[in-house]
């Protein structure tokens, strides 16, 4: 099936069904509307030329906009572009150049980006790009009064000839590791991966999804937007951006069932000074993914927020994105402590990286997955692709994950972040999870520095709760002793108020051993 498609599919069934809130802007389509509205989005797209296999960019906060783009591209066949809200010029100048975008849709500005004067500044430097469709501009108004003259005949043309393998989006990744890289999807790869994410965790018409999750990484278009459009459930944007209070105001005021966000956005909601006010009622599921997720934080999103369905995805933008998830039925336990179990029509392997050989269940080696999600690759990077996708299909993830006996995956952490002390292997996760169980902390993230007499030692940065005494290397010691062996505890504290973070939401290790360079020098 192609996405255009299936979206037709449900509007048909869901017609007066809510489709999608924007409660930033005030916006609010039925399936029928919305169904109606791509139509119109891709058939103005089609009027400015665009055709089959064309780039077409979109940079934006969350909004509306954002998704009638998504599925009108999807529609006609072309390639959306997500592109990160966060980028400043010289990104954008690399991304619009590394994909060649041709038309590049965008909001006019938000809080301190003036996105309509960095394209200026760049778009002598993009040979592709042809045209610029700012929101809330005539040249957005233009195309949807092209679309509805030219109505829905042209579209259903482009439609006929599409296939479920035609790539039409390329995601960059989060860059945590070091510079983004451009995955390329196709309808088959990220349809299925998030209709799979929807029927695990029981979507039907009924269920309104609250979205601050952002839409430019997989984690909002596929898991929140193609899950909810191939189940007919609502999708709901609280705002242009994350903020807590408007994400716990939009579940309380749509009635969501279910609420998505990265570990640190769940911290932030549950740490809100008013947070026992809101009435969350409704809620019954969502999703925790994107970066380890403290067993402690999943307790508290299911005994205070009331999301006893809650499910922890896991997966990267190279394979649609999820791989393993918990399922409504599995154990207490698991539902909180792994990332559940490998998703239907996929494969997860976990291997010895300097051997590539399958290792023991309960032995930590990296995880590797294959099937029907996997990238058609990264777009016009073939060397990097060779890299990550082995002759057998197989995606090497560069995490490091655990398999029980019983197929529950638990991720121990990226091989990058892995720390060896004096000769032993220590997964900084595992002292994160200790740490999370002080409580004066509001978050903790443990990294390795380098140690003349170990090799490596261990720093955690630490983000107290207000009013705390800041946490000294003594105090931690006392803290740890006895609940992790004597050479996992950090030799180092550094307390900050916020960690250096992606836009996605996840942490930037990178930059805080950086940063630890100096600090200890
Ligand atoms: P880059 O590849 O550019 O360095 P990135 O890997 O963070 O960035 P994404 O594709 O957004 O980019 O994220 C995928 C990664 O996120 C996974 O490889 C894994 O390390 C981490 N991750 C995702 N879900 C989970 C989870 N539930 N638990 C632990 N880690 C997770
Ligand atoms: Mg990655």
């Amino acid at each position: 099936d192609t996405i255009g498609g299936n979206l037709a599919r449900t509007a048909a069934a869901h017609p007066d069904r809510d489709a999608l809130i924007d409660r930033g802007l005030g916006l609010r389509y039925t399936y029928r509307e919305f169904d109606a509205e791509v139509d119109r989005v891709a058939s103005g797209l089609l009027d400015l030329g665009v055709v089959k296999g064309d780039r077409v960019g979109i940079w934006s906060p969350n909004r509306a906009e954002w998704v009638l783009v998504q599925y009108a591209t999807a529609r006609i066949g072309a390639v959306l572009v997500n592109i990160n809200p966060a980028y400043r010029t010289h990104e954008l100048r690399y991304v619009l150049g590394q994909a060649g975008v041709s038309v590049l849709v965008s909001a006019p500005a938000f809080k301190t980006s003036d996105y309509a004067g960095m394209i200026e500044e760049v778009r002598g430097d993009c040979p592709d790009l042809r045209d610029v469709v700012l929101l809330e501009s005539p040249a957005w108004d233009a195309l949807l009064a092209a679309g509805e003259r030219n109505g829905r005949g042209p579209v259903a043309e482009v439609e006929a000839t599409l296939s479920p393998d035609d790539p039409i989006n390329i995601q960059y990744t989060s860059g945590t590791t070091g510079f983004p890289k451009g995955a390329t999807l196709s309808h088959h790869n990220i349809l299925n991966n998030g209709f799979s994410v929807g029927e695990l965790l029981g979507y039907t018409e009924i269920d309104r999804i609250a979205l601050p999750v952002p839409f430019y990484h997989c984690f909002g278009m596929v898991m929140g937007n193609l899950a909810a459009t191939s189940h007919g459930a609502c999708m709901v944007i609280p705002g242009p951006g994350f903020e807590p209070a408007t994400a716990l105001d939009a579940v309380q005021a749509e009635k969501c069932t279910s609420l998505y966000g990265v570990p640190a956005m769940f911290i932030a909601e549950l740490a809100l000074p008013d947070f026992d006010d809101y009435d969350l009622s409704t809620l019954r599921t969502g999703i925790m993914a994107g970066s380890p997720c403290p067993v402690e934080v999943m307790r508290q999103v299911i005994d205070r927020m009331g999301m006893a369905e809650v499910s922890i995805c896991y997966g990267m933008t190279e394979t649609s994105p999820v791989s393993t998830q918990t399922r409504r039925d599995d154990s207490l336990e698991r539902r909180v402590s792994t990332v559940g179990r490998v998703g239907p029509h996929l494969e997860v392997k976990v291997i010895d990286p300097a051997t590539g050989v399958t290792v023991p269940r309960g032995t930590p080696g990296e995880l590797c997955t294959r099937g029907y999600s996997v990238m058609l690759g990264y777009w016009n990077e073939p060397d990097k692709t060779a890299e990550v996708i082995d002759r057998g299909r197989w995606m090497h993830t560069g995490d490091l994950a655990v398999m029980d006996e019983d197929g529950y995956v638990g991720i121990t952490g990226r091989i990058k972040d892995m720390v060896i002390r004096g000769g032993e292997n220590i997964y900084p996760r595992e002292i994160e999870e200790v740490l999370y169980t002080h409580p004066d902390l509001l978050d903790a993230q443990v990294i390795g520095v380098p140690d003349q007499k170990y090799g490596e030692e261990l720093m955690a940065w630490v983000r107290m709760r207000e009013g705390a005494e800041p946490l000294t290397p003594e105090t931690l010691r006392a803290f740890c002793q006895g609940r992790i062996a004597h050479f996992k505890i950090p030799r180092y504290v550094h307390v900050v108020d916020e960690f250096p973070m992606t836009v996605t939401g996840k942490v930037r290790k990178v930059q805080m051993r950086e940063e630890s360079l100096r600090l200890l020098d």
